[in-house]
């Protein structure tokens, strides 16, 4: 008899390719904190990298990133923001929700371009904007569309429709900075249809 599926592990439907599941970062800054990647420099006096950045759990980032995701070792072993490798039992990611859970947030959702003056929080990957999402506290959100293998953010846009639709989510402002037109349509048309959901509920 043959073996049955591995549920829950990417190998479903017994497909042959094996895909990890990760949660996402909210920036704690434990992993920086802990020990430095190969791209750090530890501090000996602030015991931490010397270029992780911000001042608090949840609004820690990498003063690297751009480098680090130009380099193409990234490929193969994604660093701060693509992904949480110290998820269990993580009082500091534990603190990091709350603390974004107790301030608006102003998301900026780009794997490449830095946040402008106005937001306080960067997604470089879908479900790292997903997690912000799921604070509930996101006033505003900037679009880039194509994040690499961070995905689309048309995915974002499309789950605020769906969540507006439900009445899950309150209004938010939104606009688009993608530069792939297309992408920028397809967000546009989503986040319009989520507007028209809010404004029948009155908001
Ligand atoms: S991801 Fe950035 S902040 Fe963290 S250890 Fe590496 S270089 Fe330092
Ligand atoms: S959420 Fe995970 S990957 Fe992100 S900074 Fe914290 S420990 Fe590191």
């Amino acid at each position: 008899m043959a073996d049955p599926p591995l549920q829950g592990y990417g190998m479903e439907n017994n497909e042959t390719k094996l895909e990890l599941k990760t949660v996402p970062c909210v920036r704690c800054g434990y992993c920086c904190i802990l020990c430095v990647c190969p791209f750090g420099v530890w501090d000996e006096v602030l015991k931490r990298c010397a270029f992780l950045e911000g001042d608090r759990p949840g609004f820690f980032y990498c003063g690297k990133y751009e480098e680090i995701e130009a380099n193409p070792s990234s490929k193969w072993s994604p660093s701060f923001g693509t992904g949480c490798c110290s998820s269990l039992f993580n009082e500091t990611r534990q603190e990091a929700f709350r603390n974004l859970c107790n301030c608006d947030l102003f998301l900026w959702i780009d794997d490449r371009r830095p946040a402008p003056e106005g937001y306080n929080v960067v997604a470089a990957t879908v479900s790292e904007a997903l997690a912000f999402l799921s604070t509930r506290r996101v006033q505003k959100i900037s679009f880039d569309h194509d994040l690499g293998e961070g995905g689309e953010a048309y995915e974002v846009a499309s789950v605020i429709e769906q969540a507006a639709h439900n009445g899950e989510l309150d209004r938010l402002e939104w606009q688009v900075h993608s530069a792939n037109p297309i992408g920028a349509e397809r967000i546009t048309a989503a986040m319009k249809s989520a507007d028209r959901f809010w404004m029948q509920r009155g908001q």
